[in-house]
This record gives structure tokens, sequence and C-alpha cells, in this order.
């Protein structure tokens, strides 16, 4: 059924690109770890082991070399470390109660995030997964998670006033429950554009890793200076980023006259902002940049339909279809963009530092193996000399005692003569 949309269940999700890439890059640093500690177990046994006699000057590896492999090891460890820590990150920015909250909440299919009226806070509520089953809240002061039993218990934490402008709270939900949190998405709420001033603070805080940028724009009016104004100051810090534009609300705009001129004048805005002024992407892609939702529709059918029960009419207003297919449209849309753009700019460091390390290990081994092979060569060239200095020796004792031999002879047939004669005599 059309109420059913956009619940991600029955496809491969493109998500998949960036969970099987971080799998497929932890086992390669995973062998070449493996590779390094043998390296490393080699080179110590080399720096230990004796000299050939009459080789003590010459050395297998230098010291420096044997430290560099030890180095190695620390490298592979700290990159692995990293590795394990990168996931896929989404910002939601937009003025306050233009959906920000509601959008989150919909795409993960559960009211995570305290939404409407009287919920504006200052902080950045960052909403990841966790392979605990119970929910819990990290604040920057503490680094033990509270637990966390209710939407309204989250609401009252933010609303309570102790909570230091610009912090980030952390909600760590269960992964079960939430197949884009299982995928290694975070999703960070921010504070209304129009509350907080202080954009550049917020950019250099939490949005130097995002992969995506989601503006969720109130389709009653048009984009605000504000709106326009922090893309601007991401997009001189970022090169290209990663923008989507919801038309949110668009359930109360569709009930207006003459809302196809309407719609256009948001497309050709959003198009010339996102093309000719940001120049993120060009004018053909961006049409796939901006979206026309309901954010309440979209989260108030997909919590009906997880009940299994049929949403009522009511709640949904007339033309709501095809809000729902263009919110599920939109999510296919990112999902393929965050992965691509986050395996691209997270794996592209680490292949890069891995294949240096690769190339620096190998040439110092190559240098072991040259080294050890001149030796070798050495060596043996010593043992021929030796071998030849024998063979002469030998051949000049062989001929010493053929010598001698032959005075003992003469001697002996003289003394022999010599006796004889006198016995005659
Ligand atoms: P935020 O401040 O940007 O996080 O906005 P919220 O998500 O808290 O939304 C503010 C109010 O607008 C809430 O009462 C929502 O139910 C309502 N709202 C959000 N999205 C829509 C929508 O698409 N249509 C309508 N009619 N109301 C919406």
């Amino acid at each position: 059924s059309l109420r059913n949309l956009g619940n991600g269940h029955g496809r491969e999700s493109a998500l998949q690109l960036f969970v099987q890439a971080k799998k497929r890059i932890n086992d390669i640093f995973k062998d070449i770890g493996d590779y390094v500690v043998e390296a490393d177990t080699f080179v110590r046994k080399l720096v230990a082991s004796k000299p050939a006699v009459g080789v003590t000057e010459t050395e297998v590896i230098s010291p420096e070399n044997a430290e560099v492999v030890k180095g190695f090891k620390s490298k592979i460890d700290g990159i692995r470390e990293v590795l394990a820590r990168d996931h896929m990150k989404v910002v939601f920015f937009g003025r306050t109660s233009n959906g920000k909250s509601t959008v989150i909440n919909a795409m993960l299919r559960e009211k995570i995030l305290p939404s409407g009226i009287g919920h504006t806070t200052h902080c950045f509520i960052q909403v990841e997964g966790s392979d605990n089953q119970e929910a819990s809240v990290l604040t920057e002061d503490s680094n033990l998670p509270k637990s966390l039993h209710s939407i309204k218990e989250l609401a009252s934490a933010l609303s309570s006033g102790k909570l230091k402008e610009n912090s980030l709270i952390r909600i760590l939900w269960p992964k079960n429950k939430c197949r884009l949190l299982r995928e290694d998405i975070i999703f960070l709420d921010s504070p209304g554009i129009d509350v907080s001033p202080d954009l550049d603070e917020w950019i250099d805080k939490f949005c130097l890793d995002a992969d995506v940028f989601v503006l969720v724009a109130n389709a009653e009016s048009t984009l605000m200076q504000t709106e326009k104004k922090f893309f601007h100051k991401v997009s001189s810090r970022l090169s290209k980023p990663n923008v989507f534009v919801l038309q949110n609300r668009w359930d109360v705009s569709e009930m207006e006259e003459e809302i196809d001129k309407v719609k256009q004048q948001h497309i050709d805005y959003n198009t010339q902002f996102l093309a000719d002024e940001l120049q993120v992407v060009d004018k053909r892609e961006a049409k796939d940049r901006v979206f026309f939702v309901s954010a309440r529709e979209a989260l108030v059918s997909r919590l009906q339909n997880d009940t299994g029960i049929p949403t009522p009419d009511r709640v949904l207003l007339p033309g709501f279809q095809a809000r729902l297919f263009e919110f599920a449209n939109f999510e296919n849309k990112f999902e393929v963009c965050i992965s691509k753009s986050a395996v691209k700019t997270k794996f592209e460091q680490h292949t890069d530092r891995g294949k240096s390390i690769t190339c620096d290990l190998r040439s110092v081994m190559g240098q072991v193996y040259t080294t050890s092979n001149t030796l070798q060569e050495s060596q043996q060239r010593l043992r021929q000399e030796r071998a030849d200095e024998l063979d002469f020796l030998i051949k000049q004792l062989d001929l010493l005692t053929r010598e001698v031999k032959e005075k003992i002879r003469v001697m002996v047939e003289d003394v022999e003569r010599k006796v004889a004669s006198a016995l005659n005599d």
C-alpha cells in the first residue's frame, strides 16, 4: 500500500556500500597489521642475532630502520581505531519549527527527538546507534551515559536550562530498533539557525566531518538569508558539500491556490541557490536535491504502519501519496549520496596511508634483502678465497713432503751404502 512507502525493507540498502567497504578496509588493515607484526619480530631477531665471523662491521638492518618498522605497528593500530569510529554523518539545519526533528524521527521511524513548539533548545542533539538494548543519553560534562526512559524525560532535560549553549547531547539508541543506525548513520539535529548566531563555531565544532547537510525549509516561505548564509559559510570550509533541501510542510502548502506555480518558483529558486550561488551541483543534478515533503505525514504513517493498523484518513491530507513517495525518494537519493561520499572522504585517507605504510615497509625489507644478499656474496667470496689458499697450502705441503721423503730416502741409501762399505772393510 502507498501508506507503507519508504520503509526501507525488502531491498538492498545503498548504505551497504559504506558498511561493506568499512568491513573490507578493516580486514585489509588487519592483514597489514599482521604483516607488520611479522616483519617487526623478524627485524628484532635480526638485530639481536650475532653477526657472522668476519662481517662485524656490516649490519643487515640499521637501528633506525628497525625503529621505523616498530613504528608502523602503532600507526596501523591508530588507523584501525579511527576506522572503528568512522560513520556516515548527516546534519540537519533550518529555522526553528521548520520540522527538523520531525524529519529525523520520520527517517528513524520512531519518535526519538522531542518536537513541537516549546522544545527549542540551544544544543545540538546527535542520535547514534548503540549495541545496548536500552536507550541512553550522554552529555558533554560526563562520560557516563544516563538511561533514557522516555521522550518526555529527554524533553525536560533539554529544557531544564542547565545545558551549555552549543553543547552536544548524544542519544545512544539501540541499533536493533533502527536500520539507519544499524547501517552506521549518525543524525545531528541543530538548534534553529535563527536562534544561535554563532555559525562559524557551529561549523568548526560539528560540521567538518559531515557527509551530507539537509536543509529543512518551510515550503510556506522562500529560503531565508540566514539559511543561505549558513551554507555559504559551510561551502567556504568544505569543498563541494552535499546539500539536500527539503521543502517541508508541503501538506499545508498544497492546499493553497496556484500551487504548481509556487512549486516551480521553489524549484527555480533552490536550483539557482544550489547550482549558481553555492555551485555544489550542476543545474541538472539540482532537481535530485530538492524535495517537496511532509515530515509530519511521513512520521505518522510510518509509526502507524509499524503497529499494523492502517493510518486513519483524517491524519493524512489529500494528495498524501505523492508526498510519501517524495519522502521515500528523498531517502533513496540521500542514502546513495551519503554512502558514496563517506566511502570517498573517510576511506580515501586511510587507503592512502595504508598504501604508504606498505610501500615504506616494502622498501625497508627490500634494503634488508639487498644487504643480506651483498653480505652473502662477500661471505662466499671469502670462503672461496680461503679454499684457494688452503688448496695452495696443501699442494705446497704435498711438494714439501715429497721433497723431504726423497731427501730421507737418499740419506738412508747413503747411510746404508756407508754402513755396507764399512762392514766390508
Ligand atoms: P524543529 O524545531 O525544526 O525541530 O521542528 P519540529 O520538528 O519540532 O516541528 C515543529 C512543529 O511543526 C511540530 O508541531 C510538528 O508536528 C510540525 N510539523 C513538522 N513537519 C510538518 C509538516 O510537514 N507538516 C505539518 N503540517 N506540520 C509539521
